[in-house]
């Protein structure tokens, strides 16, 4: 219980940093000059990062904490295969980036999910409802997504044995890039672009154009697998979408409680 509490507090030490390191640069250095820092939906903005933040920051702790192991018969059943030992013997930042690998492109999966299948279409809507985009989008989610997230990616972690402390270095990860790809910032990272996403690529994504069957650029920390498995879109320039969001957006609610209950109606 103490390492689910001290690995929460961690967690939102972290996310509190990251995001006022966000403020600063798109204070500092803004992309689209002409965006205030205040803007409609700001409050609701503040409140899934709140919310959403404390609730994948306790689940995150709660995943890591070793005593949940022993809840999992299996994890010990897994754990006497040696490819996994060879694993949690190695380095802790060798872990980190095995871990950071295996589990972003997890994400990059069930991201194309969220947007192929039509009732997880529903769920992600919220997450596509931005049309101004900035670092605090990063936490627009609908709750369900903790789930599908969460339980596919971190819950294999903890079966596994990964030491708490990669997962939370793991987390704190995401959220950096996170930030940082919703970010009102003119980043593309040069040529590195083709491994780690930005600004100008995630952008792309919420574009209410769909430049392939079902849209492009599905990456959360890695940008690689959509070059890989050609849903990239990333123009030369730094050109940017004319418009955000989704066609049917205009029928989307607008108050907090009727978007969290709309995909269960829906
Ligand atoms: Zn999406
Ligand atoms: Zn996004």
């Amino acid at each position: 219980m103490l390492n689910i509490l001290w690995d929460t507090r961690n967690y939102l030490f972290w996310l509190a940093s990251l995001s006022i390191l966000c403020v600063l640069l798109e204070r500092l250095r803004p992309w689209r000059r002409e965006q205030k820092l205040s803007r409609p939906q700001l409050g609701q903005d503040l409140f899934w990062l709140i919310f959403n933040g404390h609730y994948a920051g306790i689940a995150i702790a709660f995943v890591a904490t070793w005593g949940l192991e022993r809840f999992f018969a299996v994890g010990s059943t897994f754990r006497t295969l040696s490819a996994i030992d060879l694993l949690t013997t190695q380095p802790l930042w060798l872990q980190f980036v095995v871990l950071l690998v295996f589990k972003d492109f997890l994400e990059w999966l069930v991201h194309n999910l969220l947007h192929r299948v039509s009732w997880l279409w529903q769920f992600h809507k919220l997450h596509h409802s931005i049309q101004e985009l900035d670092w605090i989008g990063n936490m627009r989610f609908h709750w369900m997504e903790i789930v599908f997230y969460k339980s596919l990616t971190y819950l294999p972690l903890v079966v596994l044995g990964i030491d708490g402390g990669v997962i939370l270095w793991v987390a704190i990860a995401g959220t950096l890039i996170g930030h940082l790809n919703h970010a009102n910032l003119n980043i593309s990272w040069g040529p590195i672009r083709y491994v780690l996403n930005s600004p100008r690529m995630h952008v792309w994504h919420h574009d209410l154009i769909l430049h392939g069957h079902k849209g492009q650029n599905f990456g959360i920390i890695f940008s690689a697998w959509d070059w890989i498995f050609g849903t990239a879109h990333m123009p030369a320039t730094d050109k940017q979408p004319d418009q955000l969001g989704f066609h049917d957006i205009d029928q989307f609610p607008r108050t907090l409680l009727r978007r969290l209950i709309y995909p269960f109606w829906k």
